[in-house]
């Protein structure tokens, strides 16, 4: 990305791929690259939709604009298929890390689902360790090029299925091996966090963080859910927290008495008592701008990146980060999404800081990194502004 951004944002005149990023809600899944893609595939006698690497990027991003949840995740039958043995799932991770840090993303939690990678035969551990082995490679590569990306594992459930303590368990475990959180995905509509009660209790004994999948195929009562039941400190998009939040406009009165244009002005805001929770107690929102319009998370509020309420919940405080999700079927980098939200918000430099600090103190990290980490990011800032 070299095109320049609007007058709106003059300060922003540059490659924002320079600026240090936190990335929390990116999925291994969904972040690799068509080439690597055919040639496990091709290893593995798995049959793609095209072997053309441009065509299957073109076939995934497709896919995933079907305005469907469902179809988006299926894209992932792919994927998952090349990521079925230690090699294919080593070079995915090692691969993830590198593109991360191109993109400038200096601190990153990756999440995937280990039981959806044991159709070979391998073990829930083996998973586990053959991603963290690429992960460290992938730290290591990008080392080698003078630069610095730390990186952590959220290992991921499947809401659909009956694992979720196993799971639970297998995150413990490995807590001193690369896994910094737990979370669950897939399909969130009659799928309440509430199944995995007991699992999430287990997290919590273990003084174990999780972030959990809500708020995006469905509504309030899967954020409460997330937030009582799953104890979630941080939430997978919830983005949909704004159904309860109402705004009352009301005309300018002054700009009619004087003949000029009348422009709706915000009222008064109430917020629920499940948005204030949100909000006050600062649980961080994983905002994933091109995936909600893609899956239509967001349809509820308008048409176009424009409706997105991303933009009012930071306005009123909420504490908002910036995500890809699946940076292959969005066909999107977090530099794309920090330059989305300067075309269409006129976010400034400031803006991106906040949103990136607000991300770097939602990481599930120790106290004195996650100092460090915004220490890094501001001085960063300072020399740029
Ligand atoms: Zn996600």
């Amino acid at each position: 990305m070299t095109e320049t951004i609007p007058d709106a944002a003059p300060d922003l005149d540059f490659d924002l791929k320079v600026l240090p990023k936190v990335s929390l809600h990116d999925h291994l899944d969904g972040g690799l690259r068509p080439a690597t893609i055919i040639e496990l595939a091709e290893a593995a006698g798995h049959t793609l939709p095209s072997t053309d690497p441009v065509a299957l990027g073109e076939w995934f991003r497709e896919s995933a604009d079907s305005g469907s949840l469902v179809r988006y995740l299926e894209t992932f039958d792919h994927t998952i298929a090349v990521m079925q043995t230690k090699e294919g799932l080593f070079r995915v991770a090692k691969e993830f890390v590198e593109d991360l840090a191109d993109d400038g993303v200096v601190y990153g939690e990756v999440r995937w689902a280990p039981e959806q990678h044991l159709q070979k035969g391998l073990s829930l551990d083996e998973v586990v360790e053959a991603v963290q082995a690429g992960l460290e490679a992938g730290v290591d590569a990008v080392a080698e090029t003078g630069r610095d990306i730390q990186v952590g594992q959220l290992i991921t459930a499947m809401r659909h299925a009956d694992r979720g303590q196993e799971i639970a368990e297998l995150a413990v475990r490995h807590r001193n091996n690369g896994a910094v959180g737990f979370d669950i995905a897939g399909a969130e509509d009659g799928f309440l966090p509430s199944r995995f009660k007991d699992a999430f209790t287990y997290l919590a004994q273990h003084n174990f963080p999780a972030t959990v999948h809500a708020g995006e195929a469905a509504g309030l009562d899967s954020i409460q859910s997330a937030l009582v039941d799953g104890r979630a400190l941080r939430l997978g998009h919830g983005v949909r927290i704004a159904e309860d939040v109402t705004i009352e406009f009301e005309d300018d009165e002054d700009a009619d008495a004087q003949g000029d244009e009348v422009n709706d002005t915000i009222g008064m805001v109430t917020l629920g008592e499940l948005a204030s929770w949100v909000r006050d107690r600062g649980i961080a929102l994983e905002i994933c701008p091109s995936s909600n319009l893609q899956t239509g998370a967001i349809a509820g509020f308008g048409e176009g990146i424009e409706s997105h309420p991303l933009d009012m919940l930071y306005q009123l405080g909420f504490n908002v980060t910036i995500n890809t999700d699946n940076r292959l079927m969005s066909g999107v980098t977090l530099t794309d999404e920090f330059e989305l939200l300067v075309e269409t918000f006129d976010y400034d430099l400031d803006d991106l800081l906040e949103l990136t600090l607000n991300a770097a103190e939602a990481a599930f990290l120790p106290l004195e990194e996650k100092e460090a980490l915004v220490e890094y990011i501001n001085e960063a800032y300072a020399d740029l502004g």
